[in-house]
């Protein structure tokens, strides 16, 4: 039986203080799984460095030629952890028979590759990553996770619970996931879209072996509301609802203060005018700003501008 090539693909943004000890883990895990004849002795670790401004890609360029194990790509700049993800994604495609997406400060436990590549050797396409526990993270970050996959639950956004990006993706489901061409990236929602056998394997998130986090809330939240506004159509309904029922209260105003009128029982109901002018009014704004996140997305689509631009790229 032929054995299968692995590419294991790790994101790097302004990772100069750990990349080397990640590289070592990396490469040992590679090893010992070429020698338990798991996966094929050409297999490979590949960075994806996007756009890092500190000395990350000196560092990889370095690690590529003490190691023919390792290959790398560079974006052109910074394009956000789910750009650099898909263009190491999409470099992969044919090279490899699996790819194993990491972080690159390791949070994801690395030893559960080798059960990964099992559940692929048994015919799964995609194999999620899923977290048993996060006593790790910050309580803030524990908090507003599971605030954000209940909402996106909520809103009827297919998702794994506690899954994010450690996730092996077979040639198959790379191949599918190429003809998405949104613009507006958000993976763990685009696979479970993809179908085909899937396979769950679970793990516990460590804590990150240096340097600082490259989300900060505002980031965050960005990220939040692209992964909403790109997967459901749920907050349009909602408004339309409100809406719809803001409506038939005003016909009901309508007629009472008709019938008021004619009662000649007129007082000026300045509160109660102030409010609905109020209420309406915010409603609205609200309505409208979320009818234009969507256009605001729909005219970034139509431009179909690249989701990435790789500047070198290192594969001897
Ligand atoms: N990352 C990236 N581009 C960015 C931000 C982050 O490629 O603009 C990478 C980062 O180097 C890491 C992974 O994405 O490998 C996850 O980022 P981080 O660990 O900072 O996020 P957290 O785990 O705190 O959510
Ligand atoms: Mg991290």
């Amino acid at each position: 039986m032929r054995l299968p090539v692995l590419y294991i693909i790790a994101p790097c943004y302004n990772e100069a203080e750990i990349i080397r000890e990640t590289t070592s883990a990396l490469l040992s895990l590679l090893r010992s799984m070429e020698s338990d004849c798991l996966i094929s002795a050409d297999s490979r670790i590949l960075y994806a460095d996007d756009g890092s401004c500190d000395a990350t890609w000196d560092i990889i360029k370095s690690l590529t030629q003490e190691n023919k194990d390792i290959h790398a790509i560079r974006l052109s700049r910074n394009r956000g952890h789910q750009n650099a993800l898909m263009a190491a994604l999409m470099y992969s495609r044919g090279k490899c028979d699996a790819a194993v997406t990491v972080d690159a400060d390791l949070q994801d436990d690395i030893s559960k590759i080798p059960q990964m590549v099992a559940h692929y050797l048994k015919g799964a396409q995609i194999v999620y990553g899923v977290r048993v526990s996060r006593a790790k993270d910050t309580r803030f970050k524990r908090i507003s996770a599971s605030m954000f996959y209940r909402l996106l639950t909520f809103l009827g956004v297919e998702i794994v619970g506690n899954h994010a990006d450690f996730r092996l993706m077979s040639s198959a489901a790379l191949d599918a996931l190429s003809e998405f061409s949104e613009v507006n990236l958000f993976l763990r929602a685009m696979a479970p879209l993809i179908g085909f056998k899937t396979a769950r394997v679970t793990y516990e998130r460590q804590k990150r072996i240096g340097g600082k986090t490259k989300y900060p809330l505002r980031k965050m939240i960005s990220f939040s509301l692209d992964a909403i506004t790109s997967f459901s159509i749920k907050p349009i309904r909602i408004i339309s609802s409100i809406g719809l029922f803001v409506f038939l209260i005003s016909i009901i105003m309508l007629i009472y203060s008709l019938v008021q009128h004619f009662a000649h029982q007129t007082v000026i109901g300045w509160s109660s005018l102030i409010i609905s002018v109020w209420a309406l009014g915010g409603l609205q704004l609200l309505a409208i700003g979320v009818i234009g996140e969507y256009i605001g997305k729909i005219y970034i689509e139509t431009k179909r501008r690249p989701r990435y631009i790789i500047e070198e790229i290192i594969d001897k």
